[in-house]
């Protein structure tokens, strides 16, 4: 069944092939730029036209693009600008605004030519995103965000684009993009519109980069770090796993085939005012800070898990508004909450699922960006106004899409959880919506909410009203405690204090002391002003340490113990003299706030919400015994033992290991109708028969179907029960079993009795 798709998928890309040669035999834009030739920190384009009809016409660099909410105004970068008809003649060309150049006697334009200056350092009071923008470093890198460099002619976008390069010998192009041609100084990429131009960022440098498999896709992850203090290799093996559980988290396979990760690692320029990524359909651009690898890759994960899922969320499931986006007029979408909120919920969220970070960090996570939304951000504002005035009017509260936004998904994931049964969260709705919509279909702002009530819950819709598009701030203890989960908007607790001093590195790395804001037991250790710590119970302190140090000093300490704190103090003639402050250890109260936390004695119905939203199974499920589930045959065997036995209690813990926890069991009743139960019902149900009658059950035959990771095992049994009259029947158990993370676990069993008409054929009898 499975094969159908893949094979359907590439019939479809072979007809967007066709259809787009056929085109551009006719129409298209046929850039060129040469990347050898960078004068005064500017490069030259040069178009070629394609036919253009009307009169007058204007040719347009844009003006914001897809997934930024603010207005780039690519135009601005753009000088002489200048348009030719095919004997050389120029054309008249005056500026229309900051991005728009209108030309006259269009029918004539053959070429345009004009230079462009890189964002990330042009003397122009603008601001583009760094990972929007673009740098020429000559002979080095050069980042080509294609709205930076390539403009389209009014209504006329949905045209290919050829777009060719010369590079430096060796030159590698980074891109989502496949080369049309390519050469170790030239390389030419066609995209098939406006759209697609716009979507694909190009680096080029001399290459670094290391290709992941994931999946059916080929990852490629690319890097320029000019101090060689980031690789490819070491960013992909910590991309590995998060690709490999995003690909479980997806259902098993990534959402496109190829897919482009390019890094650049600032070490050279001047420092970038922001940092950050952009998302694109086939790659996305990262524009950070270079540092020590190992000290940036946490950061590097969560940003890339963000970007990547973006291609859920807007890249398939999206508006009108994202979907034909208006490059040259700011229209922007009210579900802000989905494109971002969904997405940085989903990038932490796929860590916690697929067993990189824990629950706990998990809840440290969201909490955060309880503290960071209700204490900066105006919490009663509404989130789809939000969204619509994101480059306007509510600029300032943007960033509050990647707070709010996230826990506006994480409340309504819990709150499906808990109308499904834990059946269905975020991750089945953005599924459903993926497939309901595609790449190609958009939605209407105004039906989403209905759209997903529709497939989800009539409640759902009370919730958007309120906290989506109203202005009644979430309630978080509401929510969290679905999955049994306390939060507390500030909580007190007690923690070892040195004082309650003021830790002023010096210019030496030392800490001078400050004594303004000090407590009993800073008075209790007699610290002056400007004493020069020294040590802390013989531990040399420096400005560098003192964290360290201290975290270890209070992990040690009980509550009395002596402190003793060597300070270097001046005397009246300002010669340093070394002092011993001494004092009992001591707590002191403080306040936190925001705090979300598990609570230890969950009821059964927050426990399987808290173990479908964190996809821990390990937890609901008790521990197997190894010797029972590495093999088929142990299986099979340890669930015929564990329910056999004397009048009395079975093992239901070990019963219970033997089973993945989305398994079911089924048997007819003697109306001979199926009837449909958990193995936890299963024990319920039994339980108390059990209790009172012997009973025992042997396989008195077995047939194994077996391939990699599946099995079906037919086995045959008989079984005696101590009942008055003693029961005693033979039938046959189904059984299928699936081998996960190194185990066997039964997915079901379902049986059916012997009876006169229905006897066991003796090829099931056969052990
Ligand atoms: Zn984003």
């Amino acid at each position: 069944m499975k094969t159908f798709k893949p094979f359907k998928a590439a019939i479809c890309s072979i007809c967007l092939v066709v259809t787009y040669c056929q085109a551009s035999a006719q129409q298209s834009y046929k850039y060129s730029v040469d990347l050898n030739n960078v004068a005064d920190d500017q490069l030259s384009v040069e178009l070629v036209c394609p036919e253009i009809t009307k009169a007058e016409i204007v040719f347009y660099l844009p003006k914001i693009v897809p997934g930024t909410y603010m207005n780039s105004n690519y135009g601005k970068y753009v000088h002489n600008l200048k348009a030719f008809d095919m004997a050389g003649k120029e054309l008249p060309v005056t500026q229309s605004g900051d991005n728009g150049w209108r030309i006259k006697k269009a029918t004539k334009i053959y070429r345009l030519s004009y230079q462009v200056e890189d964002t990330w350092d042009a003397g122009i009071s603008n601001m583009v995103y760094p990972m929007c923008g673009t740098s020429f470093e000559a002979g080095k890198n050069f980042v080509i965000n294609t709205p930076g460099l390539f403009g389209y002619f009014e209504d006329m976008k949905k045209i290919p684009f050829e777009i060719s390069f010369s590079k430096p010998a060796g030159f590698y192009a980074a891109t989502g993009l496949r080369p049309a041609e390519t050469s170790s100084t030239n390389d030419k990429f066609i995209c098939e519109n406006a759209d697609r131009l716009y979507d694909s960022p190009i680096m080029f440098s001399l290459p670094d980069t290391t290709v992941i498999k994931v999946g059916n896709a080929d990852v490629v992850v690319a890097v320029y770090s000019p101090r060689k203090q980031v690789t490819s290799r070491f960013i992909a093996a910590n991309l590995n796993k998060l690709l490999q559980g995003s690909k479980d988290y997806l259902g098993g396979k990534l959402p496109v085939d190829k897919y482009a990760f390019i890094y650049y690692f600032n070490g050279e320029q001047k420092k970038l005012g922001i940092t950050g990524a952009w998302e694109h359909s086939y790659s996305s651009f990262y524009a950070l800070d270079e540092g020590p690898e190992k000290n940036i890759i946490e950061n590097v994960v969560d940003i890339t898990s963000h970007e990547f899922f973006h291609i859920i969320t807007p890249l398939t499931i999206s508006s009108r508004e994202v979907k034909e986006f208006n490059f040259n007029e700011t229209v922007l979408s009210k579900h802000l909450w989905l494109y971002e909120g969904s997405t940085e919920y989903t990038a932490h969220h796929v860590q916690v699922w697929a067993g990189l970070k824990t629950p706990e960090q998990f809840l440290e996570t969201l909490a955060q960006k309880i503290s960071f939304s209700r204490s900066s951000m105006k919490d009663d504002l509404s989130f789809t106004e939000l969204s619509k005035e994101s480059a306007g009017k509510w600029a300032q509260q943007y960033v509050n899409v990647y707070m709010k936004g996230a826990l506006i998904s994480a409340c309504l994931d819990l709150y499906l959880l808990q109308l499904s049964d834990a059946q269905y969260g975020i991750k089945n709705l953005k599924h459903d919506l993926s497939i309901k919509y595609g790449k190609d279909k958009f939605f209407e702002d105004d039906e989403l909410f209905s759209v997903i009530e529709e497939m989800t819950f009539p409640q759902v819709k009370d919730f958007f009203a309120d906290y989506v598009a109203g202005t009644t701030p979430l309630p978080y203890e509401k929510f969290f405690a679905l999955a049994g989960v306390d939060y507390l908007p500030s909580e007190s607790y007690r923690e070892f204090s040195i004082g309650g001093i003021q830790i002023n590195p010096t210019k030496e790395g030392m800490i001078s002391v400050g004594t303004k804001n000090m407590n009993a037991i800073g008075e209790k250790f007699g610290y002056k002003d400007g004493d020069e710590l020294v040590s802390i119970n013989d531990s040399l302190i420096t400005a560098e340490n003192i964290g360290n140090r201290l975290d270890h000093l209070y992990s040690m300490l009980k509550e009395g113990d002596l402190i003793n704190i060597k300070v270097n103090r001046k005397n009246a003639d300002g010669k340093a003299e070394l002092l011993t402050l001494s004092a009992p250890a001591g707590k002191v109260e403080k306040t936190r706030k925001y705090v979300l936390r598990f609570i230890p004695n969950p009821t059964a119905a927050q426990l399987k919400i808290r173990n479908a939203w964190l996809n821990n199974h390990a937890a609901a499920l008790p521990a197997a015994n190894t010797a029972d589930v590495s093999e088929i045959d142990q299986v099979i065997k340890a669930l015929y033992d564990v329910i056999s036995g004397p009048a009395g209690p079975r093992d239901w813990s070990r019963f219970r290991s033997l089973f993945h926890p989305d398994a079911f069991m089924a048997a007819f009743n003697a109306k001979r109708e199926l009837r449909k139960f958990s193995p936890a019902q299963y024990a319920q149900n039994n339980g108390p028969f059990f209790l009172k009658n012997s009973f025992s059950e042997k396989e008195i035959g077995r047939k194994v179907n077996q391939f990699g990771n599946v099995a079906q095992v037919f086995t045959a049994y008989e079984f005696n029960a101590g009942t008055t009259p003693p029961m005693n029947q033979r039938g046959i158990n189904s059984i299928e079993l699936i081998k996960e993370k190194g185990r066997w676990f039964i997915m079901s069993i379902t049986w059916d009795d012997e009876s006169r008409d229905q006897a066991i054929p003796p090829v099931y009898l056969n052990k």
